[in-house]
């Protein structure tokens, strides 16, 4: 299949050659055509499956057939919940609109608003905006929905569990009742669910690939060991295995610091990228990783989602995720595009709960592997595999290997993406604790 036979211009066609595409991912397959065709669309889609470009080129199909942008008007909106996936989407944006006479604004905040108002006072095609700040704008007339033709939520998911929830609805309730919905979301929860109920109609739904599978090429093991003991065994692994570039994923702030000074003592290239940190700081981090000029890169959950990063070789759970499903998340940055990865887990007695909860999700007992002078002094007890779903109604995610029919020409590392010259900023990640009350299972001891 091509792009062409999509239904998608020539001046976008160019801008895919450009970027090396080939071939459509499988959810750009079914997007495109839904989206040009006016339709409401809802995908089970993470990064990595091609979803940017499943509804950014669909979109500006439709937007250059239109009518022209009115002062401070937008014509697509696209809420993002984090400022780096902002960016990303927003570079995605400019990339396949280079050819078009469409215009383009990120916002987000934890940057100066006026500058963001100014751009916004000509108007923008497509405006991809954190939910806060895009309130805030609004508050202040800078923008306004009368043009409004498309909405977007991408990670969805991601914005329900940073408490985005009540934003979300502001926003809903001052748009045009008649415009076209799409709803990303790496999961399906019931509480996506009941948000795409009031939102989509008669949507197309569309899931690349089965629920809650990990991705096949993915060697994942479990590495028992006493809490204290990680860091050195992450180091040892490291120096042992050689292992140039990974993905080390801690539960809190303090403890991807903790760990970054760790590694930087013994001599290993480290950074830290978590929500307290500034966006240059973030920025600098991920380029620095991508450009392989440190070797390890510390990240929370929430902070590392969206980050565009392909082919990582390996990922290491430093911490388990309270959330079990952040482990598939997590692991789903290795093995992509057809390259196979490794996920190690260090594995303390007390995050037993941890792993049974992620293996009863898996629906597999992870192999365990010990290090020699690493056996811990606490034993991790046998796994027994609980069949008993979760919860009713699971949320589906997709795998996100081998999402595209090709091998991308930018699948390098050095990926056509970046968030460089987006500001900085030192505010948190765009989420309000406090704003709307967050599920107590989802958000227990999160942090970003
Ligand atoms: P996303 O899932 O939107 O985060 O995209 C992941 C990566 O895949 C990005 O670096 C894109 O540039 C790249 N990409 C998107 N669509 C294609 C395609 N059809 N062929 C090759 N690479 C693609």
């Amino acid at each position: 299949m091509s792009f062409a036979s999509l239904g998608l211009s020539a001046p976008i066609l160019k801008s895919i050659a450009e970027q090396g595409y080939e071939t459509p991912s499988p959810i750009q397959a079914k997007a495109i055509p839904a989206v040009i065709d006016g339709k409401d669309v809802m995908a089970a889609a993470q990064t990595g499956t091609g979803k940017t470009a499943g509804f950014t080129l669909p979109i500006l199909e439709r937007l250059m057939r239109g009518p022209r942008v009115q002062p401070n008007q937008v014509r697509a909106l696209v809420l993002t919940p984090t400022r780096e996936l902002a960016a990303q989407v927003g570079n995605s944006v400019a990339i396949y609109g280079k050819h078009l006479p469409l215009s383009s604004t990120v916002v987000f905040g934890g940057v100066k608003i006026n500058p963001q108002m100014i751009k916004l006072r000509r108007g923008t095609d497509v405006l991809v905006a954190t939910p806060g700040r895009l309130l805030d704008l609004y508050n202040q007339n800078a923008v306004k929905f009368n043009q409004l033709e498309v909405l977007v939520l991408d990670e969805a998911d991601r914005m329900l569990d940073m408490g985005f929830i009540r934003d979300i609805r502001k926003i809903l309730a001052v748009l045009p009742a008649k415009r076209q919905n799409l709803l990303f979301s790496a999961t399906f929860s019931d509480d996506i669910r009941q948000l795409a109920k009031g939102l989509v109609h008669n949507p197309v739904e569309i899931s690349a690939t089965p629920p809650n599978s990990t991705a096949p090429k993915v060697e994942q093991w479990v590495c028992p060991v006493d809490q204290k003991q990680k860091p050195a065994l992450l180091i040892k692994l490291i120096n042992e295995n050689n292992w140039q570039q990974a993905l080390v994923f801690t539960r809190t702030k303090h403890g991807a610091n903790r760990l970054t000074r760790h590694l930087e003592a013994a001599g290993i290239k480290a950074a830290a990228i978590h929500g307290n940190k500034s966006q240059g700081a973030r920025t600098k981090a991920l380029a620095d990783f991508k450009s392989c000029d440190i070797r390890i890169l510390v990240a929370t959950d929430i902070a590392a989602r969206g980050l565009d990063i392909n082919q990582l070789p390996q990922v290491v759970n430093f911490d388990l995720p309270n959330v079990p499903e952040d482990y598939i998340h997590r692991i789903g940055r290795t093995g992509r595009a057809g390259a196979s990865g490794q996920a190690v887990s260090l594995v303390s007695v007390d995050e037993f709960k941890q792993l049974s909860d992620i293996e009863r999700l898996i629906k597999q007992v992870l192999p365990r592997k010990s290090v020699n002078g690493f056996n811990p002094t606490n034993n991790l007890p046998e796994s027994r595999l609980n069949t008993r779903p979760l919860k009713p109604n699971k949320p589906k995610r997709p795998k996100a290997a081998n999402a595209f029919g090709n091998t991308p020409r930018n699948n390098t590392g050095n990926t056509s993406r970046n968030t460089t010259g987006n500001n900085s900023g030192n505010r948190q990640n765009e989420a309000r604790p406090g704003r709307s009350k967050p599920r107590p299972f989802k958000v227990a001891n999160r942090s970003a």
